[in-house]
């Protein structure tokens, strides 16, 4: 079962880290913010990853 992971939009300033670290979780939507669109597509590990250097720290495990 996967946790559930959300990037808190309106702090994303959009400098596309999480979505070059694990792009196999992150993507940009319409708006070029960041969101998540599969929690399960990397280890837990490498999201954490993401959510450790993003720098507007919007990245959170709900
Ligand atoms: S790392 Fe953070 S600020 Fe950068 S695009 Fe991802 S969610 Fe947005």
């Amino acid at each position: 079962m996967s946790r559930n992971l959300y990037v808190e939009k309106d702090v994303c300033i959009s400098c596309g880290l999480c979505v070059e670290t694990v792009p196999e979780v992150f993507r940009f939507d319409d708006d070029n913010l960041a969101e998540v669109y599969d929690p399960a597509g990397a280890a837990e590990e490498k999201i954490q990853e993401a959510v450790d250097t993003c720098p507007v720290s919007c990245i959170h495990w709900g």
